[in-house]
């Protein structure tokens, strides 16, 4: 039978809710229990898919497609497991679901109600996990927002009912709150805490476990106020003050026996925690011999969460090649009207020594990151193009290398005389926009001797992808006669995965996100050898780890 744990989060948002949830489960799966981990987000959208990365950040995408909230992402890195579609549930499907329900019938003679239909609909998702998969021991499930919002008000009397049916042992509330510092008085505060902890009782839900987010580590005698004011005992009331790494907190946690104590009041009897290779990993995350400078050329330079997956896979790829991956954030559009010769360039770039253009969708910035690749190529600096950073690739190739004045893609101009990036056929009847593109996990053949072959060390992948544009086909013998090598292709030839430029250092484009897969214990092979191009374009040493690791 599988154990619940529920995690909310009061007083404000941004305070590592995620991380926390992730962090746990973490240490969960190290004492050898099987753990899924799932978000509720209470907005109605169906799914993040349709938002702005200025609303949302990333969308992380799932091996079945599924478009989600980027805490799914911290989810997959802190567990190493592969989650899917059941696992990110918002208002809107919940609504979706009953909606449709409705009009076929099913509640006929009733009123539909928030209670009892939404929350029951809620309860039924929170045990779908195990329904599914019966050797599931702890499902752990993430409320978004915080606590005292109208939006999250029917998931957590959903929560309220759920614990309320289940035995007691079986289920436990964990919630986070902020304590801040105020300067001006020299001393922390507890009040907001007790007010978020009021908000939730009143509810009808009494946390067992408190995680106090701070600065610096509470002081024995303010844990105790928590505990005091809040009815939870003072071993439950748990320090996560700001940390260097993310990857830090579960050793933090497990340090104040965070673990144990949610395995006895859960009643679970597992083996004490390996984290042995999770400490080695975060100390040379926190203590890196060496470091490197990537450049990051995008339009949403000013939201860092747009770029989750890739900056943690940086992180990642560090870990062997033992160094620090600073990024330095390039808008797009500031590189536009400028070219090799302008100086305006190498200042941009200066003491980068890789250039990554990430993924990305319309017409904003695009020729800035047409003149970023167009640098990394003339001035052989490693280069890596993920999805749009391959299409621009592209675009830059096919304009000064292959002869196709104007190259261009449709997406940015419809009537372009050379699209050498161009709709998928299965695109171009699609009207919808909402989980319409190419999602998901597809097979990917890579060319022997190639040097993505080399990177991965077997011809055959796997990768996430997002996207509705691909390499036109009509155009494929251009690029390969200028040298561009199509060094991975969907099994049937038909679609461009991967492009590569021999004689370059290391200049590699793919049509899918291979950051969603990358985890601190494994870190993508494309993001490890980018890493190490980088260092030695540095003229920095690969490290017997980085070889290792190949
Ligand atoms: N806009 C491009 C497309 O739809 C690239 C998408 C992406 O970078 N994720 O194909």
């Amino acid at each position: 039978m599988a154990k619940y744990i529920f995690v909310t989060g009061g007083v404000v948002s941004a305070l590592g809710k995620g991380i926390a949830a992730a962090s746990l489960g973490q240490l969960l799966k190290s004492r050898g229990l099987r753990v899924v981990l799932q978000k509720f987000d209470p907005y109605l959208n169906v799914d993040p898919g349709t938002m702005s990365p200025y609303q949302h950040g990333e969308v992380y995408v799932l091996e079945d497609g599924a478009e989600c909230d980027l805490d799914l992402g911290h989810y997959e890195r802190f567990t190493d497991t592969a989650l899917s579609q059941i696992n990110n549930l918002t208002s809107g499907v919940v609504y979706e679901t009953i909606l449709q329900r409705e009009r076929k019938g099913e509640y006929l003679g009733r009123t539909v109600q928030v209670i009892p239909h939404v929350t029951d609909e809620i309860k039924r998702r929170i045990a779908l996990p195990a329904e599914q998969d019966p050797e599931i021991d702890v499902i752990l499930t993430e409320i978004g927002g915080t606590v005292g919002d109208i939006e999250s008000l029917p998931f957590l009397e959903a929560i309220r009912q759920f614990r309320l049916e289940q035995p007691p042992e079986d289920t436990l509330s964990m919630h986070l709150t902020l304590v801040p510092y105020i300067k001006a008085a020299g001393e922390i505060k507890t009040k907001p805490t007790q007010h978020s902890v009021r908000e939730l009782r009143s509810i009808g839900i009494q946390p067992d476990i408190l995680i106090c987010r701070a600065e610096m580590p509470l002081a024995d005698e303010a844990r105790a106020k928590i505990a005091l004011f809040c009815n939870v005992p003072k071993d439950y009331v748990i320090n996560a003050p700001d940390a260097q790494s993310i990857y830090e907190v579960p050793l933090n946690f497990h340090a104040q026996n965070m673990d144990e104590l949610v395995c006895r009041r859960l009643r679970i009897e597992a083996p004490q925690a390996d984290i042995a290779q999770w400490e080695r990993m975060v100390e040379i995350i926190l203590n890196p011999p060496d470091s490197v400078k990537i450049a990051i050329v995008g339009k949403y330079v000013e939201l860092k969460d747009a770029y989750k997956s890739i900056i943690e896979s940086f992180v990642h790829a560090g870990i062997p090649n033992r160094c620090h991956v600073e990024h330095v954030w390039v808008d797009s559009e500031s590189l536009e009207g400028r070219d090799v010769g302008d100086g305006c360039m190498a200042a941009a770039f200066k003491d980068c020594h890789g250039i990554l253009v990430p993924g990305g969708f319309g017409d904003r910035g695009i020729q800035g990151k047409v003149n970023a690749v167009r640098w990394a190529r003339l001035k052989d600096i490693p280069y890596f193009g993920i999805c749009l950073g391959m299409q621009v690739a592209m675009i830059e190739i096919g304009r000064d290398l292959a002869g196709l004045d104007m190259a261009n893609s449709s997406e940015f101009d419809p009537t372009c005389p050379h699209p050498v990036i161009d709709l998928m056929l299965e695109q171009r009847k699609i009207t919808d926009m909402g989980g319409t593109m190419r999602l998901g996990a597809y097979p990917c053949l890579l060319q022997e001797g190639s040097l993505v072959a080399d990177c991965y060390g077997t011809l055959e992948i796997s990768e996430r992808h997002r996207h509705r544009y691909e390499v036109n086909n009509k155009y494929r013998a251009h690029f390969e006669k200028a040298g561009v090598v199509f060094s991975g292709l969907s099994p049937d030839g038909t679609l461009v995965e991967m492009i590569e430029l021999p004689g370059h250092p290391f200049f590699v484009g793919c049509q899918f996100h291979p950051e969603l897969k990358s985890r601190p214990n494994r870190p993508h092979p494309l993001f490890n050898r980018f890493v190490e191009a980088a260092l030695v374009h540095q003229g920095g040493v690969r490290t017997v780890e980085a070889q290792e690791a190949r």
